[in-house]
């Protein structure tokens, strides 16, 4: 599909949906296909995770978590390294792409995203950089609460056996030692966390489309989605 035959395309895109149902990678490839930047917001509360652990904050410390939520300088920037990342994440100015993908970033980043003041700073930051139009935003909250009036909301969902297994593949594709029990565990500690907590918890928003890609390709995923975005 070229990007001619698309008219009145929604500006503000956004994805939601629970760990490992393919929201970076269809995020990435519906932004090619318009020219739009793509926000992946998982990247923030990874980035503020790890940045606890790297200074030895204890994560069941609301107020020194929150306070570092407020302080820490993340910055997303195009990818420009051959390693099939999708984005460079600087935090306090390092490289650290890789870093906040770990399974001790992965066992702690949902306990760091239930406080309101972490959620506050981070929603502050993905707002303003949505304000500016032609974007896909991805997250658990985009649609319901950090850009409520986006143009078109995608809730993309899987069963929990079929993330895993698509996770634990591409685990193992980067040379990860993991187990696809280790992975299924944690992703739904992960969903636990994100849809019981008291704020913004992962939902579709009540205007979303849901789209259940257990069985469909990414390819398939990404040509239903840009034929929904065609119909706007
Ligand atoms: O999308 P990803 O798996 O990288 O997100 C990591 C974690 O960040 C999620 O499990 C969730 O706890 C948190 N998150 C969130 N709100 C968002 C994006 C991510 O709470 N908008």
């Amino acid at each position: 599909m070229s990007e001619k035959s698309f008219n009145n395309v929604p500006k503000v895109i956004a994805i939601d949906g629970p760990a490992a149902s393919g929201k970076s990678t269809i995020g990435t490839l519906i932004s090619n296909q318009l020219g739009y930047i793509c926000l992946d917001t998982g990247i923030m509360y990874r980035a503020v995770a790890f940045q606890a652990l790297k200074e030895g904050i204890d994560v069941f410390n609301e107020e020194a978590v929150s306070q570092l939520a407020e302080r820490v300088q993340i910055d997303i920037l195009p990818a420009e390294h051959e390693d099939n990342r999708q984005f460079t994440v600087l935090i306090e100015g390092e490289d650290h792409t890789w870093d906040i993908r770990t399974p001790a970033v992965n066992q702690v980043v949902s306990e760091v995203s239930v406080y309101p003041r972490v959620r506050t700073a981070m929603t502050d930051l993905q707002r303003k950089i949505g304000e500016k139009g032609n974007i896909v935003m991805i997250g658990r909250d985009i649609g319901t609460v950090v850009l409520p009036d986006a143009d078109l909301k995608i809730y993309l969902d899987a069963s929990v056996e079929v993330r895993a297994q698509r996770r634990y593949i591409e685990d193992l594709s980067r040379g990860k030692k993991v187990s696809y029990d280790e992975v299924l565990e944690s992703l739904r500690h992960r969903d636990q966390i994100d849809s019981g907590r008291a704020v913004a918890p992962l939902k579709p928003a009540d205007d979303a489309i849901i789209v259940d890609s257990d069985k469909m390709t990414v390819y398939e995923v990404v040509e239903h989605v840009l034929r929904l975005i065609q119909q706007k």
